[in-house]
């Protein structure tokens, strides 16, 4: 009897493909409203070789590679680095509903068994410190080198930290890592008062975790309005309103000066004077690719590493994806972003010739007891005529905004009610109305 061949499920929100069956996606929590039916095309490209393969960063889009390079080369050897001191997991799940509670094996992207399957080799606590590209070695913090035929450079990025006075006082954190969590943990039964530096999507999730974890918590926002490279203003007002009805203060246009406190935290002081009393801040200012060792390698670098739509970078035998990298000069730093690079990273290393397809830059949001999708350009170019289409419902909560140009949709938000976020992303890519 032919085995039941397990069916597939895509999460629109991330990107994650898994088994049909799990209650929510287990890369980005959200629930099966989000999953689509997918079928995973058969790899016919097959070069099995006895080359070593280095894949630097453990990340979606190292795991991705990783996976690709097995999927059509049964012999060669995979090595995976990371310089945490865990199996790869799911980084954005950090930022939602994991504080205050010990995660640690729930955030893994795969069980142990996966990798012993695939023959991949994770080396954890591991941190790359140079790339020898003539002797075609990697040079380790413990000075052991590891030679490679290929190298897949999937470092990601680092939280940005402004050069705040008191940035590196100890109930300082950015979220990046899930040691970044474990720290904010230890500090939870001490602290009542919290501020966020930063009202984009990641400081607001960690404004909510906060709050659901019983502080009070003020968002510092330097500009004027939440989400502003995503949302329209009557969108950052909407979803001020909701913020505000949930306990959270938000001060717009707040230039912090200084994180005060001698031996602890005591408040955020911002220019003008005013201290908002504060015993942990987590700041949440943006990413900075971690392409130093590419560019030290020699590698042609921008915002990240420049790679071609094969992720090819400028050293041969060096391909590179995900946060750490940048294609057609944009670097969009999103999961499912890392997961496609990641694809085209492993299967162009193998010596398919397979070429990168770029995502729909989507930002979803779950916090706030809200839902919220923001998607291509929502008139964010004084330049072009869009019609636009809004639709506000104050009882029900809901907000949805619609951005045509050329008679095609070119972005979209929807707040309160993110059913349509299939149907939208499918418009886009498809070009249709
Ligand atoms: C809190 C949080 C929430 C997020 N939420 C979302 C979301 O909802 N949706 C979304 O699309 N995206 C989200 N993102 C972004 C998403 O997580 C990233 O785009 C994605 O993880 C990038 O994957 P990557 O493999 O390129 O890099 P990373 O995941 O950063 O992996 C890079 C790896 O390289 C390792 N490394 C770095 N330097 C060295 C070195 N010198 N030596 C050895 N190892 C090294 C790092 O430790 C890490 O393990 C979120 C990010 C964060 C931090």
């Amino acid at each position: 009897m032919a085995e039941d061949k397990k069916k597939l499920v895509k999460c629109l929100v991330c990107g994650a493909i898994f088994e049909e069956g799990e209650p929510v996606c287990p890369v980005c929590g959200v629930g099966p409203e989000y999953f689509t039916p997918h079928e995973e095309k058969e790899k016919k490209f097959r070069k099995d070789t006895e080359e070593i393969y280095i894949i630097l960063g453990n990340g979606a889009a190292g795991v991705s590679a990783a996976e690709a390079v097995r999927e059509r080369n049964a012999t060669c050897s995979i090595v995976m680095v990371t310089k945490e001191d865990v199996l790869p997991y799911s980084r954005p799940m950090l930022t939602k509903a994991v504080m205050g509670k010990d995660e640690r094996d729930e955030l893994l992207l795969h069980e142990p068994e996966w990798y012993e399957e695939k023959r991949i080799l994770n080396l954890t606590g591991k941190k790359a410190e140079r790339i020898d590209t003539k002797e075609k070695e990697v040079i380790f913090d413990d000075g052991i080198r590891l030679k490679y035929d290929k190298c897949i450079y999937a470092l990601g990025s680092e939280c940005f930290i402004p050069p705040i006075p008191g940035h590196e006082k100890g109930e300082v954190v950015a979220i990046r890592r899930l040691s970044d969590i474990e720290k904010i943990n230890s500090l939870l039964p001490r602290s009542k008062k919290a501020v966020v530096i930063g009202g984009g999507v990641l400081g607001l999730e960690a404004a909510w975790e906060l709050k659901k974890s019983g502080l009070s918590v003020t968002v510092l926002e330097h500009g004027s309005q939440l989400m502003s490279r995503q949302l329209d203003q009557e969108a950052g007002e909407f979803l001020k309103s909701l913020i505000l009805e949930k306990g959270i203060e938000v001060k717009f246009q707040a230039d912090t000066r200084e994180i005060e406190g001698d031996d602890h935290v005591t408040g955020v002081r911002l220019e003008g004077g005013e201290v908002i009393p504060a015993d942990m801040v987590v700041i949440s200012a943006g990413v900075r690719a971690n392409c130093s060792l590419a560019q030290e390698a020699g590698a042609s670098t921008g915002r990240a590493v420049v790679v071609n739509e094969h992720m090819e970078t400028t050293i041969p035998g060096i391909y590179a994806c995900g946060d750490c990298a940048e294609y057609k000069g944009i670097n969009y730093a999103i999961w499912p972003q890392a997961l496609e690079m990641g694809k085209a990273a492993g299967a162009n290393a193998t010596g398919e010739r397979v070429s990168y397809k770029t995502v729909l830059a989507s930002l979803t949001f779950h916090g706030m007891d809200t839902s919220l999708f923001a998607v291509g350009d929502a008139g964010k170019d004084p330049e072009k005529p869009y019609k636009v289409s809004i639709e506000k419902d104050e009882t029900q909560k809901t907000y949805k905004a619609y951005y045509y140009q050329d008679g095609r949709l070119a972005g979209a938000i929807l707040i309160g009610d993110t059913s349509e976020m299939g149907k939208i992303l499918d418009q886009m890519e498809k070009g249709t109305v």
